[in-house]
């Protein structure tokens, strides 16, 4: 494959982006959960925990070439869409409709790779069927093994990690994937109120996810087509090549509900508005519910017994 970069092993000293000069930035790092991140935006508190024991520091990064996509929704959007997402279940607790827990909604840039991946190579598995057989006139299972090579030929484009590793990456890739994003090139007027991110996962450790995703991916595709019962990986000659890696701040509404000892998030992408909400059921909650219904079924009961 011309153009492509032999192995992802070699991502850090491939990444095209990187040039030999350095810039000094000020940033604010959260004392609690050590997020760092440049305050564009003016915010007290830090954007993920919400603690407001933020040390301003100053940290030298390499002057790289950055990729951005800009917000195109609202913060007003952001919270209607939040609201949607728990208003109307009564199983919510009620400290997440909240108006002091909504306000804590935040307009960040999380850094993260684009970058187009090509998969090539066999996999081979042992295969097996298991049936029933008759053997000196008794029932017994007979399992028939096959041994099953598989080529393989995946694209993946754009292929998106994300580089801050506070925030659950479940949840990046749910909001975050997109087919089509706007990317432009990196310009300062474009994060003038929007706090960002800065990544906190070594280059190394980001090869390493790539793969492990992409080997997972592929292997789950390979083996839905093997048609057999039981299938297992004898052998993996999976080649992961990557190219067109660019760095990428990516637009999020960023909100971080702590209840009960537990971290909840809610996240919505600001270019394309796709959101998801973790939430959890209150027993208070449920508790109120559940009588409210036994009170209109025997509500009910009674009126059909009275004058039915
Ligand atoms: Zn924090």
């Amino acid at each position: 494959m011309s153009g492509y970069n032999s192995e992802l092993q070699s991502l850090p000293s491939n990444l095209d982006f990187n040039t030999n000069s350095e810039s000094t930035i000020s940033v604010f790092r959260c004392e609690k959960c050590g997020t760092v991140f440049q305050n564009k935006g003016g915010e007290k508190k830090c954007l993920l925990c919400n603690h407001d024991s933020l040390v301003e520091e100053q940290i030298t990064v390499s002057d790289e070439r950055l990729y951005i996509i800009p917000f195109i929704k609202s913060q007003k959007e952001a919270i209607f869409n939040y609201k949607k997402a728990v208003f109307w279940n009564p199983f919510v607790p009620m400290f997440f409709k909240k108006k002091s827990t909504i306000m804590n909604i935040k307009k960040i840039y999380l850094p993260s790779y684009f970058l187009e991946v090509h998969v090539d190579g066999n996999v081979s598995f042992f295969a097996g069927d298991k049936s029933k057989v008759k053997k000196n006139g008794e029932k017994v299972f007979e399992t028939k093994r096959y041994d099953v090579l598989l080529s393989t030929n995946f694209d993946y484009f754009p292929f998106f990690v994300s580089t801050y590793s506070k925030l659950p990456e479940e949840l990046f890739e749910l909001v975050c994937e997109v087919k089509n994003p706007i990317l432009q090139e990196y310009d300062d007027s474009l994060i003038k109120d929007v706090s960002v991110v800065q990544s906190d996962i070594e280059n190394v450790d980001v090869a390493a996810m790539i793969r492990e995703k992409v080997n997972k991916h592929c292997l789950s595709t390979i083996r839905k087509g093997i048609k057999h019962q039981l299938k297992k990986v004898q052998q993996n000659d999976l080649q992961i090549h990557s190219n067109s890696i660019k760095k990428v701040l990516c637009p999020v509404y960023l909100l971080t509900i702590s209840y009960r000892g537990h971290d909840y998030y809610y996240l919505m992408n600001g270019e394309n508005g796709r959101d998801y909400a973790q939430i959890c059921f209150g027993k208070i909650e449920i508790a109120i519910f559940s009588l409210f219904l036994v009170i209109i079924i025997s509500l009910i009961s009674y009126l059909i017994v009275m004058y039915l």
